[in-house]
């Protein structure tokens, strides 16, 4: 008897919870309708003995890990990656973020969407959190998003990025050093769209319509608590409720973002945390993303409510933005998963390079050695953006838990000899040894290529849209060129405050 919708994975190593983190154990495995049915060996020759045969997937030569999952992401920026160097996170937003550019084309937002997930994809990301930002609001630029994450067959967790205060009221010193000419320009992550109410178009369309099977959920992604009114966070608490979904946004990312919440928030003792904290939206649905600039006293906010933080070390150090307390948030038992964030500011959407970075941020954080970190790293990128998003069928291989996997070539030289598989994943990796990569046990990526979709039909189509891409761009580099004397004085200012914390290093 032939049994469909069944997957034999065989003669694989798997790193199992609870098994050799270094060696992994050997073992085959069984799924059956996208999800994990059987772990153990031998099981080929117990199927054979009651006559059934199934499909099998080869895993020989192969470690078996846990699908990564993509934390914080957005993909309206996948195609400005290596468009910049070192860039501070305020000069950033101004060359980056959608609301700096024109309208763009369904097409460009379907591709650009396709590229980013094929990136994830190869690097082992069974699963995204993209909160996306699409300004001006157009519902066919969302409905373009899904479409292409459902073709492609990534795992996706979408939220909306949204705000209801335009960005030069959040960003310190900006509305004063900037002549009033210029104004106009100095937006963030999501600016006010007073042409469509987001929320309610996404309640009505998606929210209340969900689709049985389809590998994307949803989000909430209020962009970061001082760019949305009291009102605006206390609707995007209730509809959390209602619906039961994830929160995501942005906390204290740079030093400007921690100036603010001293300067405009008084009554909160100068917190954005005890805001959010009074306002409802702490919990275990919330994540947290960034988190660099938080205090002690946050920090067992966070703990003890459950709050999620995402680190993203990739984009904290290209934006000048310094170094998360990670290990103050593992020792207060804070729950940490992690993100590759935008392209523009990460260049890679490369889990390898997050681990690895994770890690090493945390060796120069503490002049003495600490707890291991490769496992802490990986548990991060796994299980940690799992628990993120609610879903204790991922990030882990069990029975039960949903069959995203990534099989990795152990004939790669990171892997030659083999000391520890979860110290060579995370110290050693580059990204070179994802060979194969399921969700929901179907093959996605097979030997390093797309097997859901014309791999170079994609790229054909993604470099369409290319040459409008660069000429906006080139117009907006060329804005902020002129913009930078202003920028610089209010970079100045803000470098210059006391916010009850380092997180850069100074040299003194
Ligand atoms: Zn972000």
């Amino acid at each position: 008897m032939t049994k469909t919708d069944t997957l034999l994975i065989e003669n694989g190593r798997a790193l199992l919870p609870g098994g050799d983190p270094h060696q992994g154990e050997r073992c085959d495995i069984l799924v059956q309708n996208g999800a994990i049915e059987k772990i153990g060996t031998g099981l080929a020759a117990t199927l054979a003995k009651d006559g059934i045969t199934v499909e099998t997937l080869d895993a020989t030569d192969r470690l078996i890990i846990p699908g990564f999952i993509n934390a914080h992401y957005h993909s309206h920026d996948t195609l400005a990656k290596g468009t910049m160097d070192e860039t501070p996170l305020e000069t950033w937003r101004l060359l980056a973020l959608p609301p700096q550019y024109p309208k763009r084309s369904r097409e460009e937002i379907r591709a650009r969407t396709l590229i980013g997930a094929l990136e994830c994809l190869r690097s082992g990301m069974t699963t995204v959190q993209d909160m996306v930002t699409l300004y001006p609001f157009d519902p066919e630029h969302f409905e373009a998003v899904v479409e292409a994450y459902e073709e492609i067959g990534v795992r996706a967790v979408v939220a909306l990025q949204y705000a209801d205060i335009r960005g030069i009221e959040t960003i310190p010193f900006w509305k004063e050093v900037f002549p009033a000419e210029y104004h106009p320009y100095l937006s963030t992550a999501a600016e006010p769209d007073k042409k469509i109410d987001q929320l309610a178009w996404f309640e009505e369309n998606y929210l209340k319509k969900p689709k049985a099977g389809s590998r994307v959920g949803w989000a909430l992604g209020p962009s970061a608590p001082e760019r949305c009114t009291r009102a605006l966070i206390e609707r995007t608490a209730a509809l959390a409720k209602t619906y039961g979904l994830p929160i995501f946004t942005h906390i204290y990312e740079s030093k400007g973002m921690a100036l603010q919440a001293r300067l405009e928030y008084p009554e909160h003792g100068g917190s954005l945390i005890r805001r959010l904290e009074q306002e409802g939206l702490l919990g275990p649905h919330l994540n947290l993303a960034h988190s660099v600039w938080l205090l002690q006293d946050e920090i067992e906010v966070l703990a003890r409510t459950g709050t999620n933080v995402v680190i993203n070390p990739l984009s904290n150090m290209k934006l000048k933005s310094g170094i998360p307390p990670i290990r103050a948030l593992q020792d207060a038992g804070v729950s940490l998963a992690l993100g590759c964030d935008n392209c523009s500011c990460s260049d890679a959407q490369n889990m390898f390079q997050a681990m690895k970075l994770f890690a090493l941020m945390v060796h120069v954080s503490d002049p003495d050695p600490g707890p291991d970190q490769a496992g802490r790293a990986l548990g991060a990128a796994t299980a940690g953006g799992a628990h993120a998003i609610g879903r204790d069928d991922l990030g882990r291989i069990a029975p039960g838990a949903r069959a995203d996997l990534v099989l990795i070539d152990l004939k790669d030289p990171s892997y030659v000899p083999l000391n520890s598989a979860t110290r060579q994943l995370v110290y050693t990796e580059g990204g070179r040894g994802v060979d194969t990569v399921l969700v929901d046990g179907r093959v996605v990526i097979r030997h390093g290529r797309l097997a859901t979709m014309d791999q170079d039909a994609l790229l054909d189509e993604v470099m369409a849209v290319v040459p409008k891409f660069r000429e906006d761009f080139a117009v907006i580099a060329a804005r902020v060129e002129t913009l930078k004397p202003w920028i610089a004085e209010a970079h100045k200012r803000i470098w210059a405050a006391d916010v009850g914390a380092n997180r850069l290093f100074t040299g003194v």
